[in-house]
C-alpha cells in the first residue's frame, strides 16, 4: 500500500461554501436556537465550516411547511408529466454543477473526487430523470370483482415524508430518497447526516431554482438524537424512509410505533458474502474481492466484508490478493491516482481500528494492513484477515471500513450455509463459470441483491434493499415508488343492486 499524498495543495479544489442554513419553506433560515455545529474535513481533521443545528422546533416548522404544501399546494395535484418536467430541470441543474458538488462530498466525507464527479453526481441526476419519467405512469388497477361491482385502485401520494440519510453517499442517498418521493407527489423533510450536510443544502437551492414549489422539499441539518428523533416521532409525518445503522433503524421504528404509526422503510447494515468457486478466474476474482471491500473505503453497506474462497484456489487467491493490495493507493481523495481516501470521521476511524484489534486478539491472522496511515486525517491501511472463524467479531459485525475477513470452504452446501450465517441480508456475490452453481447459490442466499461474476454493479432500475436485519423496503427501481404511495380501493355497484 502506498500513501498518495503528493503535493496536497495541487489537488485541493476546495469550493466556496455557499449554503450552511436550514432550508425550510423555500428559504435558507437560521435554526430557532441559533445554534450551529462544525463539519470536519476528514483529510485533516480541520473544520470546514459551521452549519445550522436544527432541533425539534425547526423540524416542526419544516413539517408545517411540508403539510401545507401537501394539503393545499400544487405539487400533489400537478399532472405527473408536469412534476416530471420540473424534476428534469432539477436534474439538468445538478449536471451543470457537477465539479462543485463532487468537491463538496469530497471535503465533507473524504470520498474520491473522481468517483463523485463521474458517478455519484451524474448518477444522482439520472436518478431524478428515471423517476421523472415514472411520474406520469403511476396508476392503479381495474379489479376483477367476483360480484356485480366495479372495483379499481388508485395509487395516491402517501403524504409528508421524513427522510433520514447517512454520510457515506451524501448525494446518492439524497436523490435515492427524494426522487421517487417527488415523482409520487409527496412533500418532505430530509435530514442529512451531521458528518456530511453540505451537498444536501446545495441540492435544496437547486430544487428551488428548478421550480419545485416552496415547502415541498425541506432540509433540516442537525444531529440524530435531536433533529432525527423529532422526525421519526413526529405526529404529522406520514412515512419515514431511513438509511443507516441497524441500531438506529430499530430506534426509528420504535419512535414511529410510539408516535403515529407512520409507515417505515429501513435500509440498514450488511455483512455481505462474496463466494468464489474453484473454477473462477482467480486474478479477476481477487480484484473483485478487493474492490468489493475497499470501494468508498469500505464505507458502503453492501461491502463484501466476508470473502469465502473454495479450497482448490485458496492459496493462489491469497497470493494475488496480496500483490493487488500492495499496489492499492490510499491518500488525498482529490489526487487522481488515489483509490481510497480517509474514513469519514474520528469516531468511525477509531471504531474500525478497534475492530482490527479485536480481530488480532481473537486469533485471526493479519495478512495485510491493520494500521492508520499518514500523520493527519483519518486514513487506514486496507486490511485483510485470514484464519477467520465465523464466530469472531470481525466475521459478524458490520465494520464499515476497509477490513476483509477471508475464509475457506469446500462444498457448495457449505458455501451457502456460511454465506447465510449472518443476521444481515443486503447483498451477496458469486464468482463461478458453472451455471448450475450460480443458479443454486443465487436462489439460496437470503439477500436483496445477488451479483454473479460482478460486484457493486448498481443500476437505477435495479432495486436494492434488505432481507433479515438489513431492513425492508426498496430503493432504486420502480419498487422504490411503493414506499411513497398508498393504495386506495374504490368500489361501486354496476347495476341497480339492493345497495
Ligand atoms: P452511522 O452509524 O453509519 O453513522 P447512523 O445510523 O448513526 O449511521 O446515522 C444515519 C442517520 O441517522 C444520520 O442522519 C443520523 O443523524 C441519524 N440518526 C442517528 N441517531 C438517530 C435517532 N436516534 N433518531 C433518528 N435519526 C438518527
Amino acid at each position: 500500500t502506498s500513501h498518495c499524498n503528493g503535493n496536497m495543495d495541487s489537488f485541493v479544489k476546495v469550493p466556496t461554501i455557499k449554503f450552511t442554513k436550514l432550508f425550510i419553506n423555500g428559504e435558507f433560515v437560521d435554526s430557532i436556537s441559533g445554534k450551529t455545529f462544525e463539519t470536519i474535513d476528514p483529510r485533516t481533521g480541520e473544520v470546514i465550516t459551521r452549519v445550522s443545528e436544527g432541533d425539534k422546533e425547526d423540524v416542526d416548522l419544516a413539517v408545517k411547511a411540508a403539510r401545507q404544501a401537501f394539503d393545499n399546494g400544487p405539487w400533489p395535484r400537478l399532472p405527473g408529466s408536469e412534476r416530471g418536467r420540473i424534476m428534469m430541470k432539477f436534474a439538468d441543474l445538478v449536471n451543470q454543477h457537477v465539479e462543485e458538488l463532487a468537491a463538496l462530498d469530497t471535503i465533507d466525507g473524504g470520498k474520491l473526487f473522481g468517483s463523485c464527479k463521474s458517478m455519484d453526481v451524474p448518477g444522482a441526476a439520472n436518478c431524478l430523470r428515471y423517476y421523472a419519467g415514472a411520474a406520469d405512469k403511476i396508476h392503479g388497477n381495474v379489479l376483477k370483482m367476483s360480484r356485480e361491482f366495479h372495483g379499481y385502485t388508485l395509487r395516491e401520494p402517501i403524504g409528508v415524508v421524513g427522510h433520514i440519510i447517512p454520510w457515506n453517499f451524501p448525494t446518492i442517498m439524497f436523490f435515492g430518497k427524494v426522487s421517487p418521493a417527488l415523482a409520487a407527489g409527496c412533500t418532505m423533510v430530509l435530514k442529512p447526516a451531521e458528518q456530511t450536510p453540505l451537498s444536501a443544502l446545495y441540492y435544496a437551492h437547486l430544487a428551488k431554482l428548478a421550480g419545485i414549489p416552496d415547502g415541498v422539499l425541506n432540509v433540516v441539518t442537525g444531529f440524530g438524537p435531536t433533529a432525527g428523533a423529532a422526525i421519526s416521532s413526529h405526529m404529522d409525518i406520514d412515512a419515514i424512509s431511513f438509511t443507516g445503522s441497524t441500531e438506529v433503524g430499530r430506534e426509528i421504528m420504535q419512535a414511529a410505533a410510539k408516535s403515529n404509526l407512520k409507515t417505515v422503510s429501513l435500509e440498514l447494515g450488511g455483512k455481505s458474502p462474496l463466494v468464489i468457486f474453484d473454477d473462477a478466474d482467480v486474478d479477476k476474482a481477487a480484484g473483485l474481492a478487493l474492490l468489493g471491500i475497499l470501494y468508498n473505503k469500505g464505507e458502503i453497506c453492501v461491502a463484501s466484508s466476508r470473502v469465502f474462497v473454495q479450497e482448490g484456489i485458496y492459496d493462489e487467491f491469497v497470493k494475488l490478493l496480496v500483490e493487488k493490495v500492495k499496489a492499492w493507493k490510499v491518500g488525498d481523495p482529490f489526487h487522481p491516482k488515489t483509490q481510497q481516501g480517509p474514513q469519514v470521521d474520528k469516531k468511525q476511524f477509531e471504531k474500525i481500528l478497534s475492530y482490527i484489534e479485536h480481530g488480532k486478539r481473537q486469533g485471526a491472522t493479519l495478512l495485510s494492513g491493520g494500521n492508520p496511515l499518514g500523520d493527519k486525517g483519518y486514513y487506514i491501511e486496507p486490511t485483510i484477515f485470514t484464519d477467520v472463524k465465523e464466530d469472531m467479531l470481525i466475521a459478524k459485525d458490520e465494520i464499515f471500513g476497509p477490513v476483509m475477513a477471508l475464509m475457506k470452504f469446500n462444498t457448495i452446501d457449505e458455501a451457502i450455509k456460511k454465506a447465510n450465517n449472518t443476521t444481515y441480508g443486503l447483498a451477496a456475490g458469486i464468482v463461478t463459470k458453472n451455471l448450475d452453481v450460480a443458479n443454486t447459490v443465487s436462489r439460496s442466499i437470503r439477500a436483496g441483491v445477488i451479483w454473479i461474476n460482478c460486484y457493486l454493479a448498481f443500476d437505477q432500475d435495479c432495486s436494492y434493499g434488505g432481507y433479515k436485519m438489513s431492513g425492508f423496503g426498496r430503493d432504486c427501481g420502480l419498487e422504490a415508488l411503493d414506499k411513497y404511495l398508498h393504495v386506495k380501493s374504490i368500489v361501486t355497484p354496476i347495476y341497480n343492486s339492493p345497495w
